[in-house]
């Protein structure tokens, strides 16, 4: 069994039903048993700025499938919640990040883990922070991190998954 973190992200739609969703449809997933989620967390677009807040969080799972076959199944969950690729992070109905993967170092043309940019996101490292007050990341505590970065990003909690 492998521990793993995946972010979750939706900003198009019912986007709170659709990340419950996305969490039921991975956690029925074959080999694969979340064992935590964060509080969800409004947060605003970076990157692209004309579109609507995000409601973002993380699940804390194990699994024993390889890093390629979870990353196919989080996609196939995208599709199946009908993401549809237009803009480089720009809108979508669900967006999900394979963000660590144990303590594994993967750098694959299509696969990169620790996730290149979760430790500059707010809404990455406060949702992460919450499942998990020790863990460490490239040299920093995660809580550090978050605390850092919530000072400078818009990030309002919106309160505990129910189910969760
Ligand atoms: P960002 O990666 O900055 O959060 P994004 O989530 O909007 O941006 P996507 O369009 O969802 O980017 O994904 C682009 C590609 O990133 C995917 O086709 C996937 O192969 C690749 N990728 C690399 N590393 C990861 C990872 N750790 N988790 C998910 N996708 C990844
Ligand atoms: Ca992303
Ligand atoms: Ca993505």
């Amino acid at each position: 069994m492998i521990r793993c973190y995946i972010g979750l992200g939706s900003n198009q739609g019912d986007s709170r039903a659709i990340i419950v969703e996305a969490l039921e449809m991975i956690n029925g997933s074959e080999a694969i048993e979340i064992t935590g989620v964060a509080p969800m967390y409004r947060t605003v677009p970076q990157g692209y700025l004309e579109q609507d807040d995000f409601i973002n969080t993380v699940a804390e799972l194990n699994t024993t499938l390889s890093p390629d076959a979870l990353l196919s199944t989080l996609q196939q969950i995208e599709i199946d919640l009908g993401r549809v690729r237009t803009i480089r992070w720009g809108p979508r109905t669900v967006d999900l990040d394979l963000l660590l993967y144990g303590n594994e170092t993967i750098n694959l043309p299509q696969l990169q883990v620790p996730h290149p940019r979760m430790h500059q996101r707010a809404f990455v490292m406060v949702p992460l922070a919450d499942l998990n007050k020790e863990l460490q990341l490239f040299g920093a505590r995660v809580s550090d991190t978050a605390k850092r970065l919530a000072g400078e990003q818009g990030i309002v909690k919106l309160g505990l998954m129910s189910g969760y």
